[in-house]
């Protein structure tokens, strides 16, 4: 396993982490300007906040500092309630592959959806089932696109709070039957987003990592689970202040062979985003190194 105790090369930040600066929007500009400062060589920037500041722009701030990225965020939300809906998926999907190549991403992550509508506050239907095929539809499709433009596809298994709403493969072992069935090769351009956000919690957890093996192991997420969590998508907390053993699952990630980026990934309204940019930054690389 690798020493992050010195440095924080293996440091990326989720550019969602610093999205906010005392309450108030930070660009996508500002947040790179931010990292660089701070000596962190990747990020993984949000569709939302590269579209608000213009692909070209961020593409060339990325190239002109030498960032990685060690992913992109993100793609998916597959199911829809009628043809135009799955087709305007499709598009959108197409697009975001497109956006992936140009800055140079590593993996595009899927949040792959759950009931059409259930975002919005009012789900069209009831059946899991028929969502979590459209899924697999979807992802199908998207991978015979992804691999044209040599964008590998990463599943990210959401906490199944989220089933309905945002994402419904929720487990290592689901993401990795869609995997095994979609790309039996292991050819490398489909694997997995492993967040210890959603699956810390998992008794399969090891065992899954270990199928996953090297060539399905994309990406590496981390924050903490707070105890109590106080809003089931905005209170991540910062590695160290809650109750996943971080270091005992990257030992197992890092045992089959990944050597990624450690991607930190904190939604937090009540806390972080509330501090000045600069204060999070420097937190998030003193966890990096000592609780990751
Ligand atoms: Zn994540």
């Amino acid at each position: 396993m690798r020493d992050f105790s010195q440095d924080h090369r293996w440091l990326s930040i989720n550019t969602a982490t610093i999205r906010k600066s005392q309450g108030a929007d930070l660009p996508l500009p500002q947040i790179i300007e931010a990292c660089v400062r701070k000596g962190i060589r990747a990020i993984s920037p949000w569709r939302d906040q590269v579209a608000a500041a213009g692909l070209p722009v961020i593409s060339r701030l990325v190239r002109e500092h030498g960032l990685a990225l060690s992913g992109y965020c993100r793609g998916g939300m597959f199911p829809a309630a009628d043809a135009a809906g799955l087709h305007a998926a499709r598009d959108d999907n197409r697009r975001a592959v497109d956006e992936a190549a140009e800055l140079g991403a590593p993996c595009l992550v899927l949040v792959v959806g759950g009931l059409p509508g259930a975002l919005q506050g009012e789900a069209a239907h009831k059946d899991i089932a028929l969502a979590r095929s459209q899924v697999r539809d979807g992802i199908a499709e998207l991978l015979d696109y992804a691999k044209q433009a040599r964008m590998p596809l990463a599943i990210e298994p959401l906490h199944p709070m989220y089933a309905a709403d945002r994402a419904c493969i929720n487990t290592m072992e689901q993401a990795l039957d869609v995997c095994d069935e979609l790309d039996p090769g292991r050819t490398g351009s489909l694997g997995i987003a492993v967040d210890v956000y959603h699956v810390w919690w998992d008794p399969k957890l090891q065992q899954q990592i270990a199928r996953a093996g090297k060539e399905r192991l994309l990406a590496f997420h981390v924050c903490d689970w707070m105890t109590p969590t106080t809003d089931l998508l905005n209170d991540r907390g910062m590695m160290g202040d809650g109750v996943i053993d971080i270091p005992r699952i990257r030992g197992w990630v890092e045992a089959q062979g990944f050597a990624g980026y450690s991607e930190v990934e904190i939604f937090s309204t009540g806390n972080w985003w509330r501090k000045p940019h600069e204060e999070t930054l420097d937190t998030c690389i003193a966890r990096h190194r000592s609780a990751v």
